[in-house]
């Protein structure tokens, strides 16, 4: 089997309303790069990149030199023929190359008639349970709805997420307002939903000091842990007494990061992203890292959508220390591109994929469709926030947002 063709399409998918963070926002929708990858016997696999336009789509289709002919099970040589460790320095592929590992092994699933998950070790588990995720919002700009803003509106929309999906773990993406004000947002999810578990992510944007005031007020709440409450292997590990586990998915996103946090340790939690790592074998190998050293690890959320989230879900079923609830973006998204649309929750998990491959199919209208939507929409700047022009912030941060 070998590979003969690499295509690329943009696509951008709305959200129910602007999702805000502490570098700007998703304004609105998601745009992702669908990759297709295709064999000499007649197989795609698919694969999907962060951001899109036409540098994307060129940057993925620039492999093709590089892979045409290539054999997809021989993923350790592609590995190396696209992201050699010192070429990287000139030439960083690594997310590039997690749509292609994904696409490689859609296509050795297929080719073998078994779900990715099985050429991974086997599935442990058959749904993955996944925390809720709630972003302050913007009102959706046609239908005014949707704004979260206030403790009132995220406790309102915590349960509404819960009482549709099922989650009892809530994850509150923060870094936008004061940490004093966000701190009354935290309390107010953990006073509407007792016995719930709880985590906070700023995205770095405290100062060491700041986030060691937060933790102090939020000690006696169910916590799974802070995520990035500050910048750094360095600031993080000097909240190493705070009494609450601390989890990243900022500063240990290769192995060699890991490896320093294994001999200084800095953070008790790695959240492992398909993407950010290159894809999911190298998280398979990082869980086993951590596994060795008592590590905690969950699946991280770049924004994906359904080809992306088949790749979580597949690594999520087969890491045996998958020792807390999953992130997604994913609810916030109105469709998806694959087909039969959005998949669904329950209880608060999705199930894992079980046709071959990554189990999941593109339906072509959906990709049209969204295709013309990026065509007529065009990207937008993840780290500028629509509400507030000019803006930027620092790190750590003291321009925030006034609720
Ligand atoms: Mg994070």
């Amino acid at each position: 089997m070998k590979i003969v063709d690499i295509r690329a399409t943009t696509v951008t998918v709305p959200l129910e309303a602007p999702l805000r963070h502490s570098n700007g926002a998703h304004w609105g929708r998601f745009v992702r790069t669908i990759v297709e990858v295709e064999t000499d016997n007649g197989l795609i696999g698919l694969g999907e990149l962060g951001g899109g336009g036409e540098s994307a789509e060129a940057a993925v289709r620039g492999l093709l030199p590089y892979l045409r002919g290539h054999d997809p099970f021989q993923l350790e040589a592609m590995r190396f023929a696209i992201t050699n460790p010192t070429a990287s320095l000139y030439n960083n592929r690594t997310q590039l190359h997690a749509a292609l590992e994904f696409a490689c092994l859609d296509i050795i699933g297929q080719h073998l008639g078994v779900p990715v998950h099985d050429l991974l070790g086997g599935r442990l588990r058959d749904a993955v349970p996944f925390a809720s995720y709630l972003f302050f919002r913007y009102p959706n700009e046609s239908t005014g709805h949707g704004e979260v803003r206030t403790p009132d509106q995220l406790a309102a929309h915590a349960l509404e997420l819960k009482a549709q999906h099922g989650f009892t773990v809530h994850k509150l993406k923060g870094g936008v307002f004061p940490p004093a004000y966000e701190l009354d947002c935290y309390r107010a999810l953990a006073e509407a939903m007792p016995g719930d578990r709880l985590r906070y992510d700023p995205n770095a944007a405290l100062s060491v000091g700041e986030a060691r005031h937060f933790a102090q007020a939020i000690t006696s709440l169910p916590n799974d842990y802070l995520e990035d409450p500050t910048w750094g292997l360095n600031g993080l590990r000097q909240l190493r007494d705070i009494g609450i586990p601390l989890a990243t998915n900022t500063v240990v996103v290769n192995f060699e990061q890991l490896a320093t946090n294994v001999r200084d340790p800095a953070v008790d939690v790695v959240l492992l992203d398909t993407t950010f790592w290159g894809g999911i074998r190298p998280c398979v190998k990082a869980a086993a890292v951590c596994e060795t050293f008592q590590v905690g690890v969950a699946v991280h959320s770049s924004g994906e959508l359904g080809i992306q989230l088949a790749t979580m879900l597949h690594l999520g079923a087969v890491l045996p220390n998958l020792s807390y609830a999953a992130d997604a973006h994913y609810h916030h998204l109105t469709d998806d591109v694959i087909a039969g649309g959005k998949l669904s929750y329950v209880d608060g998990a999705i199930a894992v994929p079980e046709g071959p491959g990554l189990g999941v199919t593109l339906d072509r209208d959906r990709l049209a469709r969204y295709s013309e939507l990026y065509k007529e929409l065009g990207s937008y700047p993840y780290d500028r926030d629509p509400g507030r022009p000019g803006w930027y912030p620092l790190i750590p941060n003291d321009r925030w947002a006034q609720p």
